[in-house]
């Protein structure tokens, strides 16, 4: 019927189960914002040289009336195509920032990544819409760094970087999501305003026994260097990687070793306690495991 006309088409169970699930999440997405149902997680981003917690990076969920939290690859890609990730971009930002203005007034000092859909980009009303929200939360814009993926910067590169000098002059920083993911040219990272790169996990997964990934994660940083960008390393998932990307001295790292996505308050009480942290002497971070072993991102 859809297709219209007198047109017929053969009967796929599969497709229309997908095209079910997705018009779901869809009528239910709208109605989400409203009900409550989004809710932040945050990823403690660290110092390799310290050891200390530097940074959060602000991880969407839903949480479902029947109980349920869903990651955003289930939902946002609806959220995308259907242009709700406008809304919830807004959202995002407005309690990311209200969570990071709450705690530089606990005295709290940490860095608040929030990630930007392309959408918002294409659109070009992103200084706007980040202008609106520092302003509302009085947080200080230094304090804010934004994702982007190389795609879309790479899209459309004479826009994007009139979008990223409006951003640094608010005071945000830029960083590069998903580094060395997206096959594109190098040549942006000299020719757009850019604070920061995010090496990709795929890169970190092997980094203890692949000579090849170690030379290709040596020399991003290497040539982040060069050009005066931060680099961190995505998906650190053992002590052994987090000891080798600091031999390189990479800047910063984050992954579940050092603490999964997790609720305000408890990623509050690791930043406090690694406060006192230092990296010990023998080269090797002291990761306090106590502290960051613990949370299970599921767990209520
Ligand atoms: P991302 O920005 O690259 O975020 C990192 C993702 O890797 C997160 O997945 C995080 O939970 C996961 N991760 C971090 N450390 C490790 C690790 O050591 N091992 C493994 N296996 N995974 C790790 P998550 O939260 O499911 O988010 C997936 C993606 O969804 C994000 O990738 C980001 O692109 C997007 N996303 C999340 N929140 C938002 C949001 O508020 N707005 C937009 N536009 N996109 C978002
Ligand atoms: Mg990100
Ligand atoms: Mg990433
Ligand atoms: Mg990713």
């Amino acid at each position: 019927k859809a297709i219209g006309g007198n047109s017929c088409r053969l009967f796929q169970p599969e497709m229309e189960k997908a095209e079910e699930a997705a018009m779901r999440i869809e009528l239910d997405l709208h109605k989400a914002v409203a009900r409550r149902e989004l809710v932040l997680y945050y990823q403690p981003q660290l110092d390799l040289r310290s050891g200390r917690i530097v940074g959060v990076e602000a991880l969407l969920r839903w949480r479902r009336a029947d109980g349920t939290l869903l990651a955003p690859g289930a939902f946002l890609p609806v959220a995308e195509e259907t242009g709700l990730i406008v809304q919830i971009t807004e959202w995002v930002l407005d309690e990311a920032c209200r969570q990071l203005a709450s705690w530089a007034e606990e005295g709290m000092s940490v860095r608040m990544a929030v990630n930007m859909s392309g959408v918002l980009f294409r659109r070009g009303d992103v200084r706007g819409t980040v202008l609106d929200v520092i302003e509302r939360t009085g947080i200080n814009p230094n304090d804010l760094e934004l994702e982007l993926t190389e795609s879309v910067l790479i899209a459309n590169t004479d826009s994007a970087n009139r979008q990223l000098e409006d951003l640094r002059k608010l005071g945000a920083a830029v960083a590069v999501d998903d580094f060395g993911t997206g096959y594109a040219s190098l040549t942006y990272l000299s020719r757009l305003v850019i604070d920061r790169i995010k090496i990709d996990k795929s890169f970190i997964d092997r980094i203890e026994d692949s000579e090849a990934d170690q030379a290709i994660v040596r020399s991003m940083i290497t040539l982040c260097r060069n050009l005066g960008i931060r680099v961190t390393a995505e998906g650190i998932e053992r002590p052994e990687q987090a000891r080798w990307l600091a031999q390189q001295r990479c800047d910063e790292g984050q992954g579940f070793y050092f603490g999964r996505p997790q609720p305000a308050d408890r990623v509050a009480a690791m930043i406090h306690a690694s406060m006192g942290a230092w990296r010990q002497e023998s080269g090797d971070i002291d990761l306090h495991r106590t502290v960051f072993a613990e949370g299970s991102e599921l767990a209520p």
